[in-house]
């Protein structure tokens, strides 16, 4: 049993990691400044003797005894980062010194929830570790890409300089219940968009492509990271191989929620990226893992949450 703080504790992905990890035994304290997370999704484990939810911004230093980090703290979806560019450059930046700062010294082993944005829009497909991205240091999603890259640069010299024991994991698309119903990302938007009946909106062509993970998967991936030996540190690739365009996505969401929703084409946004794939070789290798549940399955689970979210 360790004791454990999780940052972006009542986010998405945060908050199926804390029930994991409670599940598992270990002691969590879930810190939170609830821009987009929210207590609703902890509520359930508030009365539970080893959870603490702290309301507290990462960008402040903060002191508290622990043994393991997860530094999941940072707004994921386009919307949310670009609506504050300089909040979220601050929080994987500042947010990345303040808890190196926390683990150099109280000697914890931490984790950084790092991205698939920080291959940018790549010239190589599938995506490799040692592939260093073609990044926009000047756009509209610089200030999540070049900040998740900073963050990695912190981790590896802390790491170099200070012998820090660190984690890196980048995420690819992770998708389910509790995702944001505004955040935009496209699981929420066709799923959302298809329970309320209306048009379903596809950027561009539809021909752009993603692979989708679906969260118990990335958790399981996360646990085995924190565990593994002391001498890997990642970067490691976190992700559901398998590759769909947005169009046949949106006709999957389609066939499996019904209704009368239209499919309809709206401009691509500025430096989308055309395709994106994780080569998990690396994590199959050193963590045994890969991925179980397929889209259907998992896109199943998230059409329920939704449709209860949303009453119906
Ligand atoms: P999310 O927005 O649901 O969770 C992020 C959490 O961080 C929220 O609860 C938010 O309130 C909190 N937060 C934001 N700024 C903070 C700050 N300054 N101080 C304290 N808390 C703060 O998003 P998510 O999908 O759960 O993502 C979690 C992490 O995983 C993020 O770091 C994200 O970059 C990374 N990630 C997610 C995906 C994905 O597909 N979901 C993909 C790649 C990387
Ligand atoms: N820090 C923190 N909690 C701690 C220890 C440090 O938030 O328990 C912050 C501290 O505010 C500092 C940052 O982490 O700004 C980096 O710490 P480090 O020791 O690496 O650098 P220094 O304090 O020498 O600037
Ligand atoms: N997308 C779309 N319709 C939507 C929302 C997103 O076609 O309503 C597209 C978007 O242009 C991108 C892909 O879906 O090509 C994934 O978008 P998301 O924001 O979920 O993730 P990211 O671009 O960060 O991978």
């Amino acid at each position: 049993m360790h004791k454990v703080l999780v940052t972006g504790g009542a986010g998405f992905l945060g908050s199926h990691l804390c029930d994991r990890l409670l599940a598992d035994g270990h002691d969590v304290l879930c810190v939170d400044n609830f821009f987009t997370g929210s207590k609703r999704n902890v509520a359930h484990l508030l009365n539970h003797p080893y959870f603490e939810l702290m309301r507290h911004d990462v960008t402040f230093p903060l002191y508290v005894e622990v043994e393991r980090i997860f530094n999941l703290a940072c707004p994921a979806s386009p919307v949310h980062y670009q609506h504050d560019p300089v909040q979220t450059t601050k929080t994987s930046v500042h947010g990345a010194i303040n808890m190196l700062g926390l683990a150099k010294r109280v000697k914890a082993r931490i984790l950084q929830a790092s991205t698939s944005e920080v291959y940018g829009d790549p010239e190589v497909h599938p995506q490799r570790e040692e592939y260093w991205g073609r990044v926009n240091p000047i756009g509209f999603r610089s200030c999540y890409d070049e900040g998740k890259r900073c963050a990695e640069t912190l981790f590896f010299d802390y790491h170099r300089q200070h012998d820090l024991d660190i984690k890196v994991v980048r995420i690819f698309n992770t998708y389910g219940p509790r995702m944001h119903p505004n955040d935009g990302r496209v699981v929420s938007n066709f799923i959302v968009q298809a329970l309320k009946g209306e048009d379903i909106t596809i950027y561009g062509d539809g021909s752009q492509t993603r692979s989708f993970c679906y969260v118990d998967d990335l958790i399981e991936a996360f646990v085995r990271m924190m565990a593994s030996e002391r001498g890997f540190t990642g970067p490691v690739n976190i992700g559901n191989p398998g590759e769909f365009t947005m169009l046949a996505l949106a006709e999957k969401v389609l066939s499996l929620v019904g209704g009368k929703s239209k499919l309809v084409f709206r401009p691509l946004p500025a430096d989308d990226p055309r395709q994106r794939q994780p080569d998990i070789a690396l994590a199959q290798d050193k963590l045994g893992w890969q991925p179980k549940v397929a889209l259907e399955d998992g896109l199943k689970e998230t059409i329920a949450y939704f449709r209860q979210l949303l009453g119906g």
